[in-house]
């Protein structure tokens, strides 16, 4: 559907703010993982997103182009965006890590938290109905007593600042080369229209 010109202001407006933390944060983020990743790797899509995804921190494609989910992993997202008629460009895609943790390793809780305002301002500017969770490290940043394991594909509500409204999912790279995780990922991934639906009819 064609975007009125109220609508295009409003997204144009966004997209500035998301600009301007992106930049604030790249400069004064405090993260040490910085010191040894090639850049900073903020969130990316669009600012009117009604869903936002926020993964674990950037792997190797992600450090070296400097947006999210652009490797092996991103490709599968997009895939399953697809299957439910979604593009990129419809939503937003953010990690709680900004910078590589070498090697892929797990980031540490002082790096999620160093880079925890950043993505909440993110959300706040985004308020988006739905906030899917990739993983456990992005569960547990909100939710630090649920396991993904017996959550995912489940609908959690709490109130507050940024959203009310989460699902959880295995992160893409787990699931990828993992047979019976990806078939669990793929349905539950496709729960998400029905999800969105109901938030809207209440
Ligand atoms: N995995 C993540 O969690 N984030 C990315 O951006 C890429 C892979």
């Amino acid at each position: 559907m064609a975007e009125t010109s109220e609508q295009e202001d409003k997204k144009e407006n966004k997209e500035e703010k998301l600009k301007a933390i992106h930049e604030k944060w790249l400069k004064d983020c405090k993260c040490e993982l910085k010191k040894v990743a090639t850049q900073g790797v903020p969130g990316y899509g669009n600012g009117e997103a009604e869903i936002v995804f926020i993964g674990e921190a950037p792997g190797r494609d992600e450090d070296r182009e400097g947006k999210p989910f652009v490797g092996a992993a991103g490709k599968f997202l997009n895939e399953m965006l697809e299957s439910i008629n979604l593009k990129r460009e419809d939503v937003y895609i953010t990690n709680v890590v900004k910078y590589r943790p070498p090697g892929n390793r797990d980031p540490l809780p002082e790096e999620v938290k160093a880079c925890a305002k950043w993505l909440e301002e993110e959300l706040q500017i985004i308020k988006p109905k739905l906030i899917v969770f990739l993983g456990r490290h992005s569960l547990q940043h909100f939710f630090p007593n649920e396991r993904i394991g017996a959550i995912h594909g489940k609908i959690l509500k709490k109130k507050t600042e940024i959203g009310d409204i989460f699902f959880a999912l295995y992160h893409p790279a787990a699931a990828l080369y993992n047979g019976s995780m990806r078939e669990v990922l793929i349905a539950d991934f496709s729960k998400i229209p029905k999800v969105l639906e109901k938030i809207k009819t209440v």
